[in-house]
């Protein structure tokens, strides 16, 4: 008999996992119905040997020194900041845009108090701000919105900016320095050995049993578990009862390149040519060594695997349904990107399940029907009292999460 079945060896699932076994002795099944663990940030060295990212880059970047530490610990870290360069109108210009794009775009050689001056003169204010476009518009006016940002969004989502909330591009930055780092987080390092090596150590414990190529639902109700803490989609776990929440896909193409190096920086944006929407050389990230070079370019699409919820208030209200159901689930703790539907960042699925780990923790000892089964489903009352309790985690969680939620949502209409 396990205490857990937790489904989904990703972030959300192994920190669970990990927390569960080490601070409370519990023993735990984790499953995945990938051949790996790490879920979309699993690495490995491809046919050159050379480290690549399988779904797409990652690039660790956080505010939250508990999550820094907390991941140190299964982990040493290489320090790396991010840069991103966009072909614009023949040129390479830094992104988020900042003073060295406004100036080598139009032949400028502003100040950081003149580009202020310029910002406030191209944009164009709009009332209401209802959409991506507004948004964007009302900051740095059209002809900077058409160059960056139209023609990005439209291959990243398949929508027009016009038909995207406003919460989507609401946290874009836009710099008046020369700042090209595309993220300015306190924290920013990869996992010296790569984050599979971090997922493997993670899950080096004892009480932890893995079973990777398997559906949960192969081994639900064979194998006994007392609670289950899921991270796969929540539409899927309700047998799409209200319908098939939307999702964003991606093809990857990746290559490998007989030259030392590609380009310049980590990765290219391509706003306006070619059908993918940036290229990503390892190396930069990874710091590797080696005569050759690893690069992937993305192609978003719509059917595929789940990788980006698409922020549409319609969306948001049939993931409000399936919440309820996901609330009222009793022994099923929901956590994750795809478990909620919101896109996070690394370092906030991480907050969401050290969240979840306290809450799961204070409430111990869970109750016992006099039969001797555990009664799975969570105690309401103290399940709210955990909620309110003053947590240092659930601090980091929000945090993090009003802090750059916007940002991670964001940057997917820039990167
Ligand atoms: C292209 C791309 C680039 C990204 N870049 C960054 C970045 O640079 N920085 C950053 O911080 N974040 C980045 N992210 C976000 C990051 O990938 C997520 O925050 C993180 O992977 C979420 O972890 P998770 O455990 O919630 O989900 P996942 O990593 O998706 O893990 C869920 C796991 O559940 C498994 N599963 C699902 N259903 C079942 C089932 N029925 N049975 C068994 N197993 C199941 C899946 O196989 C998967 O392994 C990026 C995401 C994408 C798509």
């Amino acid at each position: 008999m396990f205490d857990y079945l937790v489904v989904g060896a990703g972030f959300a699932g192994s920190v669970v996992a990990e927390r569960l076994a080490s601070e409370l002795d519990k023993k735990v099944l984790l499953v995945d119905k990938r051949p790996h663990v790490g879920g979309n940030a699993f690495d490995h060295y491809d046919d050159h040997g050379i480290l690549v990212h399988k779904y797409g880059p990652h690039i660790f970047h956080t505010n939250s020194r508990e999550i820094f530490d907390y991941l140190g610990r299964f982990t040493e870290w290489r320090p790396y900041q991010h840069r991103v360069l966009a072909s614009v109108d023949g040129q390479l210009v830094p992104i988020p845009i900042n003073l060295t794009t406004i100036n080598t775009l139009y032949g400028l050689q502003l100040s950081s108090p003149e580009l202020e001056a310029f910002y406030e003169r191209v944009a164009e204010k709009r009332h209401p701000v209802r959409t991506s476009e507004d948004v964007v518009v009302n900051k740095v006016g059209k002809e900077l919105y058409e160059k960056f940002f139209k023609n990005y969004t439209r291959k990243q989502w398949g929508l027009d900016p016009s038909e995207l909330h406003s919460s989507v591009a609401a946290r874009i930055p836009t710099r008046t320095n020369r700042d090209d780092r595309y993220f300015t987080d306190t924290y920013q390092a990869m996992p010296l050995r790569g984050y599979t090596r971090m997922f493997e150590r993670m899950l080096d414990h004892p009480n932890i049993k893995l079973m990777l190529n398997t559906d949960y639902r192969e081994i639900a109700g064979i194998i006994p578990c007392k609670e289950t803490i899921y991270s796969g989609p929540v539409d899927a776990f309700f047998d799409l009862r209200y319908g098939k929440l939307p999702y964003r896909s991606i093809e990857f193409k990746h290559e490998t390149l007989k030259q030392a190096q590609f380009q310049p920086v980590g990765t290219m944006n391509f706003p306006n040519d070619n059908a993918y929407t940036r290229v990503t050389e390892f190396k930069h990230l990874t710091g590797q060594k080696h005569d050759h070079t690893s690069v992937v370019y993305e192609f978003p699409k719509a059917d595929g695997d789940p990788y980006y919820p698409i922020p549409q208030a319609e969306n948001d209200e049939l993931y409000a349904k399936y919440k309820q159901l996901a609330d009222d689930a009793p022994g099923v703790h929901f956590v994750g990107r795809l478990a909620t539907y919101k896109y996070y960042n690394m370092d906030q699925v991480v907050a969401q399940a050290l969240t979840l780990f306290k809450r799961i923790k204070e409430q111990r000892p869970a109750k016992r029907h006099g039969g001797g089964g555990w009664v799975t489903g969570v105690d309401r009352s103290s399940y709210g009292a955990a909620l309110n309790a003053p947590s240092i985690v659930s601090e980091i969680a929000t945090s993090i999460s009003s802090s750059s939620l916007g940002t991670a949502i964001g940057s997917k209409i820039l990167t």
